[in-house]
C-alpha cells in the first residue's frame, strides 16, 4: 500500500489519539469506551474521505485499540503511510524567487519532509520568511517580511498558541498598487508543521498573497 496520509492529517489523528488517551482514563464502561472510539474514528474518516478498502482497514484498527499502549502502537502502524512533502530541488526553489537577490535557501538536508505540510524558512538577517507549496499542483514561492518582535499568540495557519510574528506579504493586485496582508504566524515553521491539522487557511493565505 502506498503512503496516503498527508502530514497534516497525521497531526489530526495524533491529536485525536491524545484526546482519546485523556478521555479513556476516566471511562470504564465498555459501551462508553466504544462510543468514544467510534467518535474518534468518525472524525478521522471525515478528514480522509476517499479510501481504498486497504486504507480503510488500516485506519479502522483504531476501533480495536483498548489500552493506552495499543493507541501508541496505532500511531506507529500508520506512520509509514504518511506521504512526505513532494521532492523539490534547490534549482526549482531558486526559480520560484526570480526577483530575490541572494536568496537565502532552506536547509533541505535536515528537513523532515514527512512532517512537512508546507515548506517555509526564515532569512533572519533580513527578516524575510519564504514559503514554497504545491498549490493546486503548481509550485508557488512566496516571500514575506516579518516584524522582529516575537510574541505568544494563535497562529493563523496551525491555530495553536505559539511564538508568532506579524508576517506581511505585499501583493500587487495592480501594477502600481501594493497591498500588504498581515498575519500572525508561527515564526518557527517546524513547530507550525508539527501542529497544523488543516490546509484550508494555509491555501487561502498563499492564494491571496500570490
Ligand atoms: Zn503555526
Amino acid at each position: 500500500m502506498q503512503p496516503f496520509i498527508k502530514p497534516h492529517q497525521y497531526n489530526f489523528i495524533r491529536n485525536q489519539i491524545e484526546l482519546l488517551l485523556q478521555q479513556l482514563t476516566t471511562v470504564n464502561d465498555p459501551d462508553v469506551r466504544d462510543a468514544v472510539l467510534y467518535s474518534a474514528t468518525t472524525k478521522i474518516f471525515d478528514i480522509i474521505p476517499v479510501l481504498s478498502p486497504e486504507q480503510e482497514e488500516l485506519l479502522m484498527t483504531i476501533r480495536n485499540q483498548a489500552s493506552e499502549q495499543q493507541l501508541f502502537t496505532y500511531l506507529d502502524q500508520i506512520e509509514p503511510f504518511v506521504e512526505p512533502f513532494p521532492a523539490i530541488t534547490v534549482a526549482e526553489i531558486q526559480a520560484l524567487f526570480p526577483k530575490t537577490k541572494k536568496l537565502h535557501l532552506p536547509p533541505l538536508d535536515t528537513i523532515d519532509f514527512s512532517a512537512t505540510t508546507y515548506l517555509s524558512w526564515n532569512d533572519t538577517s533580513n527578516k524575510r520568511k519564504f514559503f514554497v507549496y504545491p498549490l493546486d499542483g503548481t509550485w508557488i514561492g512566496l516571500e514575506s517580511s516579518y516584524l522582529p518582535n516575537i510574541q505568544h499568540g494563535i497562529c493563523s495557519l496551525c491555530k495553536t498558541n505559539n511564538e508568532v510574528a506579524l508576517v506581511s506579504v505585499r501583493t500587487n493586485k495592480s501594477a502600481d498598487h501594493y497591498r500588504a496582508v498581515g498575519n500572525y504566524l508561527c515564526i518557527d515553521s517546524d513547530q507550525c508543521n508539527a501542529s497544523i491539522t488543516a490546509i484550508s487557511d494555509l491555501e487561502k493565505f498563499l492564494a491571496n498573497a500570490k
